[in-house]
């Protein structure tokens, strides 16, 4: 887009130096050259907006030196300043048109504002063009082209409308764009791609007032991979980041849509089950428990790397002041499973303890589990 404003520039100072400079560049350049920087212009707009350069364009280009052979032909052959300027109009109304035309194909159900002022910018340029195109064709003979009257100084202030509104427009986009992706940036975490921390703690406040005010139940599990310090010693820190890439695949598989799995930092992950009780959510973690305990990750020498983890679950209930009360005691089961041997799940119910254990001992050897609830 820049260079388009740019040779656009370029094509109004040649134009502007008509008594300077000889017709053939002030005509048959300069009006070729600022039809350029307008396509150049609205190519640069395709690229930011995603749009593939369709059959319009390339014709639009193809036809620059048939334009600028006209031109030559109208000023030297056979001089006639209304065939120049109808050429001109004609030219620089498909110019707009074939943005209009991309930008309404590719966004016709997008409601952006700025989408909608792009397309109607072009739009009503196109046909503001195409009208002087008729309008031109019944004037009588213009003798010279600066004296020619209104509509063809309006057209001066029209294409600079083009520069003035695509660079705004493109601005205000770019900074949307930014604002999106940094809030997306704010709530995600980068290396796995599941919610971060503190969006897992929003999301819990939410819920938890939810809960509280619907008279129903939540739970959170907190699973923590076990021994994960010798995977990074024996094969390095990238073998440990996979690890936690599957294991966060692993997560996000095998729990409900609306269901929040967040990283809590390091190696530790959260998950958050709306309107599940703790018996429910031991089948939820036993199952990814049993997922991540039968996947495994492909070292650099070739051979797999196995891990397991161990959860810890818990759910709300009425007279729990908050949810962190409910993830302490869900953190506090999986400081049992740890206990316990880990590579298991260990259930938490307020006022009372009971468990629910994977009999896994081992993160080496891979056998059935039996699920235990005591
Ligand atoms: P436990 O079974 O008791 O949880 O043992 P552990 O080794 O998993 O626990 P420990 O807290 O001793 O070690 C956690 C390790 O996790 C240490 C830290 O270097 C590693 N870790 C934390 N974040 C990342 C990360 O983003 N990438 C990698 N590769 N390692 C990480
Ligand atoms: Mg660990
Ligand atoms: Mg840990």
């Amino acid at each position: 887009m820049g260079l388009g404003y740019l040779t656009i520039g370029v094509g109004h100072f040649l134009l502007g130096m008509r008594d300077v400079l000889n017709d053939f560049t002030t005509i048959v350049v300069a009006n070729p050259i600022i039809c350029l920087g307008a396509i150049l212009i609205y190519k640069g707009l395709f690229d930011f907006l995603d749009i593939a350069p369709k059959l319009g364009y390339h014709l639009n280009l193809l036809l620059i030196p048939v334009f600028a052979g006209l031109l030559y032909y109208y000023k030297f052959q056979d001089p006639d300043i209304n065939v120049r300027i109808i050429l001109f109009s004609l030219f620089y109304s498909m110019t707009c048109f074939v943005p209009a035309f991309g930008i309404w194909k590719r966004y016709r159900n997008n409601s952006s504002v700025q989408i909608h002022i792009l397309f109607y910018m072009f739009f009503i340029m196109g046909i503001f063009y195409l009208f002087r195109t008729v309008w031109t064709s019944f004037e009588a003979q213009h003798l010279n082209f600066m004296d020619a009257g209104a509509i063809h100084s309006i057209t001066v202030i029209v294409s600079e409308l083009l520069v003035i509104m695509t660079s705004f427009i493109t601005i205000w986009m770019a900074s949307d764009k930014l604002q999106a992706k940094l809030s997306i940036m704010a709530r995600i975490d980068s290396l796995t791609q599941l919610y971060n921390r503190r969006t897992f703690e929003e999301s819990s406040d939410a819920e938890f007032s939810r809960a509280r005010r619907m008279k129903s139940t939540f739970s959170i599990i907190i699973c923590d991979l076990d021994l994960f310090k010798n995977i990074n010693d024996q094969y390095g820190h990238p073998m440990g980041d996979e690890v936690l890439k599957i294991f966060a695949d692993t997560l996000r598989d095998n729990v409900r849509k609306h269901d929040i799995v967040a990283r809590f930092g390091g190696e530790e992950f959260v998950i958050l089950l709306p309107e599940t009780d703790s018996k429910r959510s031991i089948v939820v973690a036993e199952n990814i428990r049993n997922k991540a305990y039968s996947s495994s990750v492909r070292s650099q020498d070739g051979s797999s790397i196995l891990f397991s983890a161990s959860f810890g679950v818990s759910h709300y209930e009425r007279d729990d002041n908050d949810w962190m009360t409910v993830l302490k005691r869900a953190d506090r089961a999986l400081y049992s499973a740890k206990q316990n041997g880990r590579n298991r799940v260990v259930v938490l119910e307020k006022g009372e303890e009971s468990s629910s254990e994977a009999v896994l001992p081992t993160s080496t050897t891979k056998h059935s589990s039996k699920l235990i609830v005591n």
